[in-house]
């Protein structure tokens, strides 16, 4: 399988009715960027800055953040690549970042990271748009903010990258050709607010890792969970649809950044929902590269539409045998 998923590696994923399909990966080191070449993906779709901050025993100096920016844009060449300002706080905590309040908290997941920590520590947010401004000059730069709560964290993140923009500007230095900015959707309470960022974003990341262990309440590092939700469930199913459909008329590109797009089934029901924008662990470019391959995306929405509208008690088992009735 090995060999059959490398020669799918030139391979540009098409369905069967000819749509075509991005198929990107997930990265966060400069030792990622190999996996581009390696997998033939279609871009990185998630680069997580605050990988450089982890493995950094003080907070990395702007100069160097520019380089890493700068060499994983020449790595990628024509391939876009979208950046994920810092998702750090909470349990990635920092001993060179600490809250005011100092000891750890009850709920990291939901507590201070993130957008929230950037926000906040401006500073910190100011270094990064800088970095990554001046790596994305004469390119186009994409900027995604994580854990997006409510329409006014977007703006304000916006306008930190504005005030950098003005400088650089000032300074007649050669800037980005064009920037876009995009917000992951992992907060249940942005979902029924993106109308009003689609006139400000150019695309929206459905980040399903922390998006559905907020839905069900359930902490996704914890097995003892693992059971309590399913992926293909109504639940999750109807709450993407909504959100996408919610976006209807922007011009605003979705996809999904999270595991579930790396899973077979799941990949299938996410591009029965619309969605053709897979960014994923560098592994699962080879299968779902295969699976596209397979999958006639107007037959699949067709079948989405009825199983949402009235929901088998099984899904997972519907979708299944649904895939295995076409050798998918
Ligand atoms: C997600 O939450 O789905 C995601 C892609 O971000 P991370 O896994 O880095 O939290
Ligand atoms: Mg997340």
């Amino acid at each position: 399988r090995q060999a059959a998923y490398a020669a799918l590696r030139d391979v540009q994923p098409t369905s069967l009715d000819g749509k075509r399909v991005q198929v990107m990966i997930n990265a966060g080191l400069r030792d990622d960027i190999a996996n581009l070449s390696l997998t033939g993906a279609d871009g990185i779709g998630l680069f997580r800055t605050e990988f450089q901050f982890l493995v950094s025993a003080t907070l990395p100096q702007r100069e160097r953040q520019t380089r890493l920016y700068r060499d994983v844009m020449d790595a990628a060449g024509d391939k876009p690549v979208v950046f994920r300002t810092v998702d750090i706080g909470g349990d990635k905590t920092l001993p060179y970042l600490r809250h005011d309040d100092g000891e750890g908290e009850e709920n990291p997941a939901m507590g201070w990271r993130a957008l929230r920590v950037a926000l906040e520590r401006d500073g910190l947010l100011k270094a990064q748009a800088r970095a990554l401004l001046e790596a994305g000059a004469g390119r186009t730069l994409n900027v995604m903010f994580p854990m997006v709560a409510e329409p006014w964290e977007f703006d304000a993140a916006k306008a930190v990258f504005d005030g950098q923009l003005a400088y650089l500007k000032q300074r007649k230095r050669l800037l980005p050709e064009a920037i876009r900015y995009g917000v992951m959707l992992e907060v249940p309470a942005l979902a029924d607010q993106l109308d009003l960022l689609g006139p400000k974003i150019s695309f929206l990341s459905i980040g399903t890792n922390d998006l559905t262990q907020f839905l069900f309440a359930a902490d996704r590092s914890n097995p003892k969970l693992a059971e309590r939700y399913d992926w293909l469930s109504p639940a999750i199913l109807r709450f993407i649809r909504r959100s996408v459909r919610s976006l209807d008329g922007f011009n605003v590109d979705i996809g999904v950044c999270g595991e579930m797009g790396g899973r077979r089934l799941e990949a299938l029901a996410l591009m029965g929902l619309g969605i053709n924008r897979m960014s994923i662990t560098p592994a699962s470019v080879g299968p779902i590269k295969e699976l596209v391959g397979k999958v006639h995306l107007g037959e699949i929405g067709a079948a989405m539409e009825g199983w949402l509208a009235s929901p088998p008690a099984d899904l997972r088992a519907a979708i299944s045998e649904w895939a295995a009735e076409r050798g998918i």
